[in-house]
């Protein structure tokens, strides 16, 4: 895959079917960041059943807590990751890799080329995120910023 000139990965919550990011990762040539985002909501705001998924993600999935002490505004995310994309951006690499529906249509709201990297055959199981998650995390899991490292490396190998 020439073309790819970032890789994204999202991870977080949802609430009343609506997906709330709660760590978001950028990688390109120029380097990697990662977030803590502030979603804005608390725990008692949501429906048993979504408080139940949440702490099931924190527990067993991401590890993230889903209430948040320091975190930028998803508006303030959205602007890192267009600046990401547009920096390494050239006629040869235009497009966003990703691996989730999350992160790909968090790309697609902001009307940035994507390529969601389960269509070359990627999963996450082959995609080598086993590195220790950021210190975002209160229990081990998936990591966005190890989650987009290991894009990279599973692209970069072919
Ligand atoms: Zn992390």
């Amino acid at each position: 895959m020439d073309y790819i000139c970032c890789y994204i990965d999202v991870q977080g919550f949802y609430a009343n079917n609506v997906f709330y990011p709660r760590e978001c990762a950028v990688l390109s040539d120029h380097g990697a960041s990662v977030f803590s985002v502030d979603h804005e909501l608390k725990m008692d705001q949501l429906s048993a059943n979504d408080q139940r998924q949440a702490l099931y993600l924190t527990r067993k999935h991401h590890g993230l807590p889903f209430e948040v002490d320091k975190g930028a505004k998803i508006q303030s995310i959205n602007d890192i990751i267009i600046a990401f994309y547009e920096c390494d951006l050239d006629d040869d690499h235009f497009l966003a890799a990703c691996k989730s529906k999350e992160a790909e249509d968090m790309l697609r709201a902001l009307g940035i080329p994507r390529f969601n990297l389960g269509k070359l055959g990627a999963t996450w199981s082959g995609i080598n995120t086993r590195l220790e998650p950021c210190s975002l995390h209160v229990n081990p899991g998936k990591c966005s910023l190890n989650a987009v490292i290991g894009m990279k490396k599973w692209v970069e190998k072919g």
